[in-house]
């Protein structure tokens, strides 16, 4: 839980040396160093095992420019970042260095982007989010989060950019699990190698689409999972004749794909969310927490809904949750309060259910982070409940029972982070700026495009 140190943490050089053994013994030729770029985009740069302990000690070389990088490659500016400037260095994490069950002869690994003088780069979206973790647990709080990947498999055989299903069967329904055996199957085997803990996999409901979810863990390694399980799923979808979806719209107009995020604040080893006195076994701080993620979702729609095609799925009675509203396992409201079952206090979590995969995690969780904290210091009271769907009541009768719409178009997500105090104060200056550049950079290219064009635009690159 520390930033690297050029020439490596005392040992760490002769950990990498061991493991790069390890892994050529296991037939690794190379490790893949990934990050995540403002977009959402996974970029990586790839070294030869054998320089493993080099790149532990002294970072690998990458431009600062990914931070404005729009999802189709063009590349954006601001007045203080952008251009061709500059370097960075990239340090895997030990820690999450895994060797590849998918993709034979590959390992990846995390890494945190720093400076060449040795310190954090300002726009690190994993240092970011490891310090808003530090900084809770100097104030004694801890979080345990995971992040749900939905995902829909098209035919590998169809001209790019098509999607066809590749199953045709129902909703949740076995055929779907048959057709796709050997898949689900695969994705099982390999996560289990790759020591990634699933919870399940199953049929979704839009056409050709599936889930998995994983158990939780602390927030960055959330986040390094939920980029580690959807590279690893690609993989095998292309080993198997599919391509995979992880875009917020496959289809416009159809249900999409959520990348909901379950978290939850613990104080000493005790979940605050299921051992309290108030409503759904909430602590007054876990209910504060949840109140400042609430308040939070309107301007945080930029980092959580973050691609022209996010609107496309942002749609009521789609159980995207798409009212900036909270309800008990209610799967319209943007916030769920989950309970988990009676007797297991450890399971209850809030879901943000507006999230996805177009996300870049570590934004996501140190903003939902920075959000809670910020209800429990302001000791925020969640409104009422909101039951059933939103979308039944009237404007009027919306109105009156203070029942909002989350953003529906990027230009309003842009418009409610650019008016918030929030981006500042989990990500300081850089960040911000580079989410809004990045922003109107792919509102603007998707200017006038029809929804089917929208997302088609963004289908595969998630
Ligand atoms: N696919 C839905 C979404 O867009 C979520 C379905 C579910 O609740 O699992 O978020
Ligand atoms: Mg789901």
């Amino acid at each position: 839980m520390s930033a690297p140190v050029p020439g490596g943490r005392p040992g760490e050089a002769e950990r990498a040396a061991e493991l790069a053994a390890a892994l050529a013994d296991q037939g690794v030729h190379g490790v893949i160093l990934s990050f995540v770029d403002t977009a959402g985009i996974n970029r990586v740069k790839t070294v030869p095992v054998r320089a493993l302990p080099s790149a532990v000690r002294w970072g690998v070389g990458m431009s600062p420019v990914f931070d404005m990088f729009l999802a189709d490659d063009s590349i954006v500016g601001s007045d203080i970042q952008g251009g061709p400037d500059g370097d960075l260095r990239h340090y895997p994490d030990l820690d999450g260095l895994v060797a590849l069950a998918a993709q034979p002869g590959w390992a990846w690994a995390p890494v945190d982007r720093m400076t060449q003088e040795g310190g954090p780069h300002h726009s690190c979206s994993r240092t970011l989010l490891r310090r808003a973790q530090s900084d809770a647990e100097q104030a004694g709080l801890t979080f345990r989060a995971a992040i749900e990947i939905e995902f829909a498999l098209g035919r590998g055989d169809v001209p790019h950019p098509e999607f066809v299903p590749a199953c045709l069967g129902s909703a949740y329904g076995m055929t779907r699990v048959v057709e796709q055996s050997d898949f689900c199957a695969a994705a099982l085997d390999a996560l289990e190698r790759q020591g990634v803990e699933v919870d399940q996999i199953h049929p979704e409901y839009a056409a050709g689409q599936y889930e998995i979810s994983v158990c939780a863990l602390d927030p960055v390694a959330a986040a390094d999972r939920s980029v580690l399980v959807r590279q690893t799923l690609r993989a095998l979808a292309g080993r198997h004749g599919l391509r995979i979806s992880f875009a917020p719209s496959v289809v416009a107009g159809g249900v999409g794909n959520g990348g909901h995020v379950h978290l939850s604040a613990w104080r000493d080893g005790v979940n605050l969310h299921g051992t309290g006195e108030r409503r759904y076994g909430m602590t007054g701080e876990a209910e504060a927490f949840a109140a400042g993620v609430l308040d939070a979702l309107p301007a945080l729609a930029a980092v959580a809904t973050p691609s022209p095609s996010s609107y496309l799925r942002m749609q009521p009675s789609h159980w995207a949750g798409v009212y900036a509203v909270w309800g008990h396992e209610t799967r319209e409201a943007a916030l769920r309060v989950v309970t988990g079952t009676a007797g297991q206090p450890g399971a209850a979590n809030i879901e943000v259910k507006c999230a996805d995969l177009a996300a870049n995690p570590y934004l996501l969780l140190s903003g939902l982070i920075t959000a809670g904290r910020d209800g429990i210091d302001r000791g925020l009271a969640l409104p009422e409940e909101i039951t059933g769907d939103p979308s039944r009541f009237s404007p009027e009768e919306a109105e009156r029972r203070g029942i909002r719409r989350l953003p529906t178009t990027l230009d309003d997500a842009v418009a409610a982070f650019a008016a918030s105090s929030l981006p500042a104060r989990a990500w300081g200056e850089y960040v911000p700026d580079a989410v809004l550049a990045v922003r109107r950079g792919e509102a603007a290219r998707m200017q006038g495009l029809a929804a089917d064009a929208v997302a088609e635009a963004y289908r595969w690159v998630y």
